[in-house]
């Protein structure tokens, strides 16, 4: 019988599958040629002690018990060219997996997405970080596998179903993505490999009868008698059909405008908010690892952290090892920042959101914007930072220990962030009680890492993007609208994801919920 067993390695044994069957071989006593093949089943980094150690879950095959290599494929699609059509907006994780579902459940999928494709998007970035041109269909956020495409690509969720976790992975990886990821603690496919698997997905779709329509962007939603009729697009045309999953996402402000004006009920919904910071990757590393030097066998090391401070939670949030700092503003006229990372997390730098949970009541100034209160605060606040770093797509700035003392840094050193920075006063970019809480948790964060609270960290301002300012509510059991039939929403900008892995979760469950509705 193939032998299951869970033990701590050094990072090397780790590292190289020759040593590893030297350490298992001797474990379990029998020799090295007796060792047919070990796979390993799961992997995380123990770096509590100096001596860092790795967790490993391996089976061991002798020789003669039977071992067959699996490949994970994809599923068994059908044509679905003259199915039932059901429009699904956006293709972002959510819209993209949902149409995947839609074609293995029998329906036809007509996935609009206003902004362009991988390759299209990949000039409009850099128009953005070198001209600080601001296009407002194709940006870091929106376009062709939506805000994840240019991301870390980080697959962590708190999603508690592993069925459905793993089930997304498996799906990655049948598109390419490494089997390293069914393995990981902590997986993540890099912003270099996304664009690809991407692709593979959409061309996949038409493959199998689905359609993709870019630089189309939804401006109406037709609705009679409280029930889904179609769309019209911005060149005036429409596209009849009476299920719509809407996955736009965090940022589709225009949407949750349209929904509100059209009375089609939506609510506010509390996000969180705060600044970039930037340390040197190899910081961070002797912090995490308790060394001078990682060593050649180590990832470059994330952090996490969680403080309470004054009441409220002030957290990391997509911590981007060996990453840069990326300007995610979805119109002109705004400054926000997010991060990612290419797949080796080789870049010099680390980034981390760091933020603060917001309550309801903290939009009260915005109070006459009714359900679009908090998504009014969170424009207010990246319209501020973009006129105080000069009205272009540079960024506000500070030194760490600066902002917790209020003083303007001398000079900010060149950071990951391409447009640029500006030194301000990073308390002007937000009210006050929401600076007085980052300064105290900055100090905080320093008790609890030592080295972090540092003159050499800069801060980026704001971290606003951390998830829908709105939530576009449904049943919880059919996971329709609660007041129009055949309106799914979907995904982190409905209120339901907060990342890759639960977006796609979201996306495959309002595609079963339409497929069931139709029964
Ligand atoms: C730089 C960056 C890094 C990130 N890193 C990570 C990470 O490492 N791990 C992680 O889990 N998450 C990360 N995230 C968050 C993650 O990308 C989102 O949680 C996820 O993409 C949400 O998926 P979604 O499909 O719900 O929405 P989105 O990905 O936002 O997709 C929505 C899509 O809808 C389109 N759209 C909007 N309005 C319209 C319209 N009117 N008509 C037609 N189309 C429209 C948009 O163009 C977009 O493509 C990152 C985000 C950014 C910006």
């Amino acid at each position: 019988m193939p032998k299951e067993l869970l033990l701590q390695v050094t990072p090397e044994i780790a590292a190289n599958e020759s040593l590893l069957k030297d350490h298992l071989s001797k474990q379990i006593k029998v020799s090295v040629q007796e060792i047919q093949h070990v796979s390993i089943l799961k992997r995380s980094i123990d770096a509590r002690q100096k001596a860092i150690k790795i967790n490993l879950k391996v089976i061991i095959y002798l020789k003669g018990e039977p071992f067959q290599e699996t490949k994970i494929e994809l599923p068994l699609y059908k044509d679905v060219s003259s199915a039932q059509e059901v429009i699904v907006v956006g293709a972002g994780p959510a819209g993209l997996f949902a149409a995947l579902q839609l074609i293995e459940l029998g329906l036809k999928p007509i996935v609009l997405e206003r902004g362009k494709d991988v390759r299209g998007r990949r000039r409009d970035l850099k128009a953005i970080n070198r001209e600080h041109i601001v296009n407002e269909d194709s940006n870091y956020c929106f376009g062709e596998g939506g805000a994840g495409t240019y991301s870390d690509g980080k697959l962590y969720t708190r999603s508690k179903k592993r069925g459905d976790v793993t089930r997304i992975l498996e799906l990655l990886v049948a598109f390419g993505a490494s089997e390293d990821i069914l393995v990981e603690a902590h997986p993540h496919i890099g912003t270099n490999k996304l664009p690809k698997i991407i692709e593979d997905i959409r061309n996949k779709i038409i493959e199998f009868g689905g359609q993709v329509l870019f630089d189309t962007r939804v401006t109406d939603i037709l609705v009679k008698n409280n029930e889904v009729e179609g769309i019209v697009t911005q060149t005036g045309d429409k596209i009849l059909a009476n299920k719509l999953i809407l996955a736009t996402g965090h940022s589709a402000r225009d949407i949750f405008e349209l929904l509100d004006k059209k009375k089609i009920f939506i609510e506010a919904k509390p996000f969180a908010l705060g600044v970039r910071a930037e340390h040197s990757q190899e910081l961070i590393d002797s912090i995490q690892y308790s060394c001078d030097y990682r060593g050649d066998y180590l990832p470059p090391a994330p952090y996490s952290i969680v403080k309470q401070v004054n009441g409220r939670g002030m957290y990391s949030f997509c911590m981007c090892p060996g990453g840069v700092i990326a300007p995610c503003a979805t119109s002109p006229g705004e400054v926000v920042t997010n991060g990612w990372s290419p797949s080796k997390r080789d870049q010099a730098t680390a980034n981390s959101g760091i933020v603060i949970e917001l309550k309801l009541e903290d939009f009260k100034p915005f109070a006459k914007f009714g359900a679009l209160a908090g998504m009014e605060f969170q424009k207010s606040i990246e319209q501020k930072a973009w006129h105080l770093a000069g009205e272009t797509q540079k960024v506000p700035a500070q030194r760490m220990i600066d902002f917790t003392q209020n003083k303007v840094s001398a000079d900010i050193p060149k950071t990951s962030y391409v447009p640029g920075t500006t030194s301000v006063e990073m308390g002007q970019v937000f009210p006050g009680f929401l600076s007085q809480i980052l300064r105290e948790g900055f100090k905080e964060f320093g008790k609890s890492m030592r080295g972090y609270l540092t003159n050499e960290a800069i801060l980026h301002a704001p971290e606003s993007r951390t998830s829908s300012p709105v939530r576009i509510p449904r049943d919880p059991m059919t996971l329709e609208h609660l007041q129009i039939k055949g309106l799914y929403p979907c995904g982190e900008g409905a209120g339901y994801a907060g990342g890759i892995i639960s977006a796609a979760i979201d996306g495959e469950k309002c595609a079963l919920m339409i497929a069931e509705a139709l029964k």
